[in-house]
């Protein structure tokens, strides 16, 4: 039997690191990659035909469950039409008009194939539209790979950022200032100081890529009001949460509660593909028709509204009714709790954070209570999630310790009193 392993070592002679997006790597948890090579609703099934239930749910797309039949059904039927037109589908309209349906602020709607390029061509139009340069972002929010967003926060509260990966250069960071997530007063400061050079604030409409930090409440209406009153646009990012959290995603979640927003522009990708590669930007009419051809802002794409690939992502949301909603809240649920219980179980301090279907957990005494930012989310004890080798000496069930991170300054061993429980676990760094 071919392994992992195996597939692993092969695909990193010929493929940088042996994956086609860094996170597959397992990096940071450690162990063998696991190739996949098929999936049905809840399960995917690796190479050595081991099958496990799937959190990961394609990043987010499989909000029906991997291989829905009719989705599998519409996907096959285009592809039998043929691949790619490089013109113009009757189903690229259907795909916008049911967007346009569910997200009031959606008014015009353009596909492309993923969310970096929505983001990126978002980001040109706002640019494009207020003739200013400067973007502004948070702090440990993620909107692709595009060199203005791969820019990190310098020291000090709210700064012009500095390069988040070798080869942005360092003038192309600069036009993006980053502040600390759910700060107004942050904000403030920098609209006060840069206010009309500020093109757009981008915001994941509740952030997801640092684990779950929900925007505080009445967050994201502040900051379109304070964008607005300095000219600004607020680019609101749903890659993420778009169709997931609910039908109308983090929009519909607060339109519905005295927080309701309005973003002038929003990005989508993951679910409005259903796992094939569909991406898009929308907003506000006379915002969009600042695209080309109407307007002066160039943005195209050969494989942009691909039919095979939109006939999955209108089948998905076709299919994504109130009633699969339900069932996404009532799963994100019960494995949130069923996880809370077994960390509380192994005396392990942690919180919770949600936003909607979305969860994760912060780790660690000093993050028991939650956390609202990035620097937050840096406290948590984050070498706790690697897997480990060792077991507890002196109780029944095992305690887990994180194996090591290469050039870790932690100590080798580590007591901890578990939480539910007076017994003390002695826990040593599992041999490399
Ligand atoms: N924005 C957000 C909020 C995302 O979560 C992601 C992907 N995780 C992106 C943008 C980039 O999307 P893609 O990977 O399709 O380029």
């Amino acid at each position: 039997m071919t392994t992992n392993a195996d597939l692993f070592a092969r695909a990193q002679a010929a493929i940088p690191g042996g994956v086609n997006s860094p996170v597959r790597a397992f990096r940071s948890v450690g162990g063998t990659p696991r190739f996949l090579v098929s999936a049905r609703g809840p399960y995917v099934t690796d190479a050595e035909g081991r099958e496990y239930v799937d959190l990961v749910a394609g990043w987010g797309p499989a909000i029906l469950g991997h291989a829905h039949p009719e989705v599998i059904a519409a996907v096959q039927d285009a592809a039998a039409r043929g691949l790619s037109f490089g013109a113009s589908t009757p189903v690229e309209t259907e795909l916008a008009e049911l967007i346009e349906q569910r997200v009031a602020p959606v008014e015009k709607l353009r596909l492309v194939s993923t969310g970096t390029e929505a983001t990126m061509s978002a980001i040109r139009l706002a640019r494009g539209f207020t003739g200013r340069d400067l973007l502004v972002k948070f702090a440990g929010h993620y909107h692709g790979h595009s060199d203005g967003l791969l820019a990190e926060a310098g020291s000090g509260l709210a700064t012009f950022a500095l390069p988040g990966s070798a080869g942005v250069p360092a003038e192309i960071a600069a036009l993006t200032l980053v502040v600390p997530y759910n700060d107004l007063d942050a904000l403030r400061a920098v609209f006060a100081e840069h206010g009309d050079r500020i093109a757009a604030v981008i915001t994941e409409a509740a952030a997801a890529n640092m684990g779950v930090v929900p925007p505080l409440p009445g967050f994201n209406r502040a900051l379109v009001e304070l964008a607005h009153a300095h000219g600004a646009l607020v680019i609101s990012d749903e890659v993420l949460t778009g169709f997931r959290v609910s039908k109308a995603g983090w929009w519909g979640v607060e339109a519905e509660t005295d927080a309701a927003y309005t973003p002038d522009l929003l990005t989508f990708g993951k679910v409005v593909g259903g796992g094939m590669p569909v991406a898009a930007l929308g907003g506000r009419a006379e915002i969009m028709e600042h695209l080309a051809p109407l307007g002066p802002v160039y943005q195209a794409g050969t494989l942009s509204g691909n039919p095979v690939a939109v006939a999955a992502g209108v089948t998905t949301l076709r299919l994504a009714d109130d009633a699969v909603y339900t069932r996404l809240h009532a799963a994100a649920e019960t494995i949130a709790d069923a996880t809370s219980a077994a960390l509380d179980a192994e005396g392990v301090p942690h919180a919770v954070q949600r936003a909607g279907t979305l969860f994760s957990f912060v780790l660690g005494e000093a993050v028991a209570s939650g956390v609202h930012d990035y620097a937050g989310v840096q406290r948590q004890e984050s070498w706790r999630y690697a897997p480990s080798s060792t077991r507890c000496s002196t109780r029944a069930s095992h305690c887990r310790r994180a194996s090591s991170r290469r050039g870790s300054s932690r100590p080798r061993t580590t007591t901890t009193r578990s939480r539910g429980s007076s017994a003390r676990c002695r826990l040593r760094r599992a041999p490399r």
